[in-house]
């Protein structure tokens, strides 16, 4: 699982996260909702050390990512923890981000040849599987910048799964789709949410995928947790008018 315990980030004088706590357990989906600049992005990308927190801890399964020492100093993880942590941890962002200069499949064995150590071979039965369940399997010798944004995207989200994570991150998934092509993806992660016991956390702006692929949602605004409860609670009765407003406001 993943835990922030009273993490603090800022950007200059912009206190984004303000001693942030949250647990999500092994194999809990949690969706992160709240106001546009909030700081949502921000603690998937802490999470996959693309950003540096300012104070507390973040652990992944049993490692800590960071952490303050005693004298208040701010203490990565080591080489190996990172490595091992990048091992864990997938991510599908907004923009698909696939490597531009390799095919199809390529994009895919990448990671498990070069930082999982797997076989050539393995790597492209795997890879070849996973094309096929997220229906591209007659795209392996495509270069990306042919495809879709769709198909962009179910390439990233088999790329992520070929790493085998044992957490994925979902960035705002489907905001930079037509939106004709929206419903696919999003049906294609419920599935995989539904038949994985992976631990997912997502951050997205659509009320109903939120609420069909979580079992907990998380209302953030302000650098902190409002509320959070399962979907049915959060989008059925929420009880702060923060959140109220909110959904009001975005549905
Ligand atoms: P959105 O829903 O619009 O994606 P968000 O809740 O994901 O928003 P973040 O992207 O996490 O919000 O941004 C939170 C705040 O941090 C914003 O005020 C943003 O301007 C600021 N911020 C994010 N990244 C940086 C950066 N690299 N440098 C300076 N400020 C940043």
């Amino acid at each position: 699982g993943i835990r922030f315990e009273k993490v603090v980030k800022r950007f200059g004088d912009n206190v984004v996260l303000r001693e942030l706590d949250f647990t999500v357990r092994p194999g809990e989906r949690v969706t992160l909702i709240g106001p546009s600049g909030s700081g949502k992005t921000t603690i998937l990308r802490l999470l996959m050390t693309l950003e540096k927190l300012n104070e507390g801890v973040i652990w992944i399964g049993d490692n800590t990512l960071w952490h303050m020492d005693k004298g208040g100093k701010l203490v990565a993880a080591n080489e190996k923890h990172l490595h091992e942590m990048r091992k864990q941890v997938g991510m599908v962002f907004q923009q698909f981000n696939l490597f531009p200069n390799m095919n199809v499949l390529r994009n895919l064995t990448e990671g498990p040849v070069r930082v999982l150590g797997v076989s050539k071979d393995e790597a492209v039965e795997r890879a070849r599987g996973l094309l096929d369940m997220v229906g591209l399997a007659d795209k392996e010798n495509a270069h990306p910048t042919r495809l879709s944004g769709g198909q962009q995207q179910r390439v990233a989200i088999a790329r992520a799964l070929a790493m085998q994570p044992k957490v994925l991150l979902l960035d705002e998934v489907t905001s930079a789709l037509d939106p004709e092509l929206v419903v696919g993806v999003q049906d294609l992660l419920r599935d995989i949410a539904r038949e994985s016991d992976l631990t997912m956390l997502c951050v997205t702006h659509e009320m109903h995928f939120a609420r069909d692929i979580s079992n907990r949602v998380l209302m953030f605004d302000q650098g902190q947790i409002v509320e959070e409860g399962p979907p049915d609670q959060i989008f059925g009765e929420p009880t702060e008018q923060r959140t109220r407003d909110f959904l009001q406001a975005v549905l």
